[in-house]
């Protein structure tokens, strides 16, 4: 496994495997390796001669008030972890390298990124759209691999690559969960012992939101409120940042429930936002 951190040196790698027709997948990471990333990883490795991982905590994703550095980092943990799915090179350039001081070019999906997780975090999705462009240019893949647990990032990065004409295919993959349901995310270790513990009662909202739309309940109303309720029984010192269903293609809220359907949120416990989603079935 090769490590490259500057983009010229990555930019000529990958034209060089594309010159020996070999096919490429990039997993976009921010690091902190668990096995949602690792199932990504395993995927890519399956779909393309050539696997490259990047590891960058984007800066520019960040809100002031967000917790840029507090964002937990283990490169030499990440590395042996790639090392062991076989990833042909990590890409992991310094924050300098990839925005220079005079950095004036965004790229944005605004109709997809002002709800949900948009809302709360304004800046957000222009930033993942502009390193996400910037990846993919540098290493025009075959496949993008991409997690589900961030639905809206998903969806926004699918919908710029049709806008623009890229390439590459957007692969998403499944959420990753722990045992008890809890969607891996870097993040959990910002939760306490006894959050942890509560912590999957963000996932049994979502199901029972899921038990009631296979029941033929199509009210979204209800149904969010039914949600509401069961977490302010179980999850009492959360604080809800959205609960909604949208459309998951255009991510337009619902009113009702009579074809596909997303239920996405973001509560905030303790330290931690978390985010979760599932699809409802009528
Ligand atoms: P991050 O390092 O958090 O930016 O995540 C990198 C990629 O891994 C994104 O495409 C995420 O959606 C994906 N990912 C993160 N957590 C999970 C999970 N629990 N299951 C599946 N994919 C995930």
């Amino acid at each position: 496994m090769r490590i490259f951190t500057t983009p010229e040196e990555i930019r000529a790698q990958c034209a060089q495997w594309r010159r020996e027709g070999r096919s490429l997948a990039l997993v976009p990471t921010m690091g902190y390796y668990h096995q949602g990333h690792e199932s990504l990883m395993a995927r890519g490795r399956e779909l393309a001669d050539k696997l490259v991982v990047s590891l960058f905590v984007n800066p520019a994703q960040f809100g002031p008030n967000e917790d840029l550095d507090a964002y937990p980092r283990d490169f030499e943990r990440d590395c042996a972890i790639a090392e062991a799915h076989n990833v042909d090179a990590i890409f992991a350039p310094r924050p300098e390298d990839m925005y220079r001081p005079d950095h004036a070019t965004w790229v944005e999906v605004p109709e997809l990124a002002r709800g949900l997780c948009g809302k709360s975090r304004p800046i957000h999705f222009r930033g993942v759209c502009t390193v996400v462009l910037k990846l993919l240019l540098l290493t025009l893949p075959d496949f993008a691999l991409f997690g589900q647990k961030d639905w809206q990032q998903q969806a926004i990065i699918r919908r710029m690559v049709r806008d623009l004409n890229l390439e590459t295919e957007i692969v998403a993959m499944p959420i990753v969960r722990e045992p008890d349901g809890l969607a891996l995310s870097s993040r959990n270790v910002y939760l306490t012992p006894d959050e942890r513990a509560k912590a999957p009662a963000i996932r049994e909202g979502l199901l029972l939101a899921s038990r009631l739309a296979k029941r033929g309940e199509t009210d979204v109303a209800r149904v969010k409120n039914a949600v509401r309720a069961y977490w302010a029984g179980h999850l009492p010192e959360s604080k809800i940042d959205y609960l909604e269903i949208v459309d998951p293609e255009s991510l337009a809220p619902l009113e009702k429930i009579a074809g596909p359907a997303l239920m996405a949120c973001a509560v905030f416990l303790g330290k931690a936002r978390l985010i979760d989603n599932i699809l409802l079935m009528n």
